[in-house]
């Protein structure tokens, strides 16, 4: 058995992918969001996307195509960007979660890329029960090795977007998306609420940059990759003992 890319497969592929044991599949959940002038606006998308394909590949599960569209409402001012309701992406999640579990697959992992699907995708998942299985992963390990490979400093703890960590990403994955030429760097002055109620960031970073992109390299962006793909795996594997094994005697269940 190996990885199967749902956009290219037939059903039947699936089906005796599926009927073989592959229960496993991925789904990236993106977004399409201002990331500063220097990088496209599908870069939650392509990174969720790198590395849900990581997964899938060491899994040799069923990869989803991704969804490009996620809640990011404090960019909707920056030309480009899309922002769904929150409803809208639980209500996306909720109805993917479905249809896979109905065609055999027991088990779907979430890769949310967008911090704005967090609070959606969280409660849908936790809505859900009974037939199957999800798992949401949002990018497990990133501040820890953030911490590890950056060389300028965070905008806040752990908010990093268009910056270092992020280009560095990008530039791993499609370096012709990336423009060095108009990197600049934005350390906004936050409110002391920052991250507690709705704040559009063009008020905060003209730019859209929160951080400094200057000292990215393909280098650094693969190590980070590497490192949440690993602890992924990690979760996947503790998740997946649990689900099938004794989770009968689960209270929370
Ligand atoms: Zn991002």
């Amino acid at each position: 058995m190996t990885l199967l890319r749902l956009g290219e497969a037939s059903w039947t592929d699936v089906r005796d992918h599926v009927d073989a044991g592959g229960t496993l599949a991925f789904l990236p959940f993106g977004a399409l969001e201002q990331h500063g002038p220097h990088l496209p606006l599908s870069t939650d998308t392509l990174q969720c996307t790198a590395i849900a394909e990581r997964l899938a590949e060491h899994y040799s599960a069923l990869l989803l195509p991704p969804v490009c569209y996620g809640s990011t409402w404090d960019n909707a001012a920056f030309p480009g960007t899309v922002s769904l309701k929150p409803s809208t992406v639980a209500a996306l999640c909720t109805d993917i979660v479905e249809a896979v579990w109905s065609f055999g697959v027991t088990t779907l992992v979430v890769v949310n890329g967008d911090y704005g699907n967090r609070a959606p995708v969280h409660a849908a998942a936790a809505a859900l029960g009974g037939a199957g299985d999800v798992l949401v992963l949002d990018y497990p390990g990133l501040v820890e090795v953030g911490d590890a490979v950056k060389e300028s400093p965070w905008a806040a703890p752990g908010l990093c977007h268009a910056d270092e960590l992020e280009t560095s990403m990008v530039l791993a994955i499609e370096p012709s998306l990336v423009r060095p030429e108009r990197y600049e760097a934005a350390y906004p002055q936050l409110p002391a609420d920052f991250g507690t109620r709705p704040i559009p960031f063009d008020t905060l970073s003209p730019s859209g940059v929160f951080g400094d992109p200057r000292a990215s390299t393909a280098e650094k962006g693969e190590t980070i990759i590497s490192f949440v793909v690993a602890r992924s795996i990690e979760q996947i594997d503790s998740h997946r003992g649990w689900a099938s094994g004794d989770r009968r005697h689960d209270p929370s269940v």
